[in-house]
């Protein structure tokens, strides 16, 4: 592919402004050491360079990027962001990722990574975001039940009572079939582990407060086989590859 489409795609601007970045010596590619020499980056300053896109590691204005054909992030979401594009009270999740992972151009319907799922304002923890739509879909799907864990923090302590109804299915408002946890495990008094395998909306805090407690505090650990790494901080992001995806299948 050559360098300028290679950065378009990645999100770095139009054709024109990659095909600029490059003819300014602003963008370098790494280059792998001989044996067990280190590597090293190399300026381009051909817009059309045929460059091999897999695997490769590039620097645009100091910033060091990597390949990737589809996005498919993780982020631990802090509280106090908004899972949406135009968000009503507070910041957008979205504005805590890199730009070109904004910029990247449309595939079908989907510009720039989305968030799978919405988290609360308040809700902190694991948040996927792809630019892959049928990823996206696969994974939003209500059939395919991914299940998901959540750490919460209720007001008042978790009775045995509470755990087996939330375990047995309570009635929601919006909704005359049941809701329940696929297991429900208590960490301490006032702490719980609950997995669900569907997604409505406040399903926690409203299925914790069909059981007469409330939500202080929630947290995701978890999507499918796929733990929040633990040494990712609240409102940082990385990549995924190809194992942790296997793992949300
Ligand atoms: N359930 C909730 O109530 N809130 C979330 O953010 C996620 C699940």
């Amino acid at each position: 592919m050559q360098l300028q489409d290679l950065l378009f795609t990645q999100g770095f601007g139009t054709r024109r402004v990659c095909a600029g970045l490059v003819q300014r010596g602003f963008v370098a590619l790494q280059q792998q050491g001989d044996g067990d020499a280190p590597a090293r980056w190399l300026i381009c300053d051909d817009p059309a360079a045929d460059v091999q896109e897999d695997g490769l590691r590039f620097m645009v204005q100091g910033q060091a990027w990597e390949y990737h054909r589809h996005a498919y992030i993780a982020m631990h979401k802090p509280a106090g962001v908004e899972c949406s594009q135009k968000p009503s009270a507070y910041p957008s999740v979205y504005s805590l990722l890199a730009a070109p992972l904004r910029q990247r151009p449309a595939k079908g319907a989907v510009q720039g990574v989305q968030a799978i799922g919405r988290l609360d304002q308040d809700t902190t923890g694991l948040l996927l975001l792809s630019d892959d739509g049928q990823f996206i879909h696969r994974m939003s799907s209500p059939k395919k039940q991914v299940p998901k864990v959540y750490r919460v923090t209720a007001k008042h302590p978790v009775s045995d009572a509470q755990i087996e109804r939330l375990l047995a299915g309570v009635v929601l408002d919006d909704d005359p079939r049941p809701v329940q946890a696929a297991t429900c495990e208590r960490r301490q008094d006032h702490v719980i582990d609950l997995t669900l395998t569907s997604g409505k909306y406040h399903q926690v805090k409203r299925m914790l407060a069909a059981v007469g407690n409330r939500v202080e505090a929630l947290h995701r650990s978890r999507i499918g086989g796929l733990q929040l790494p633990p040494d990712l901080a609240p409102g940082a992001w990385c990549w995924l590859y190809h194992a942790q995806l296997e793992s949300l299948r």
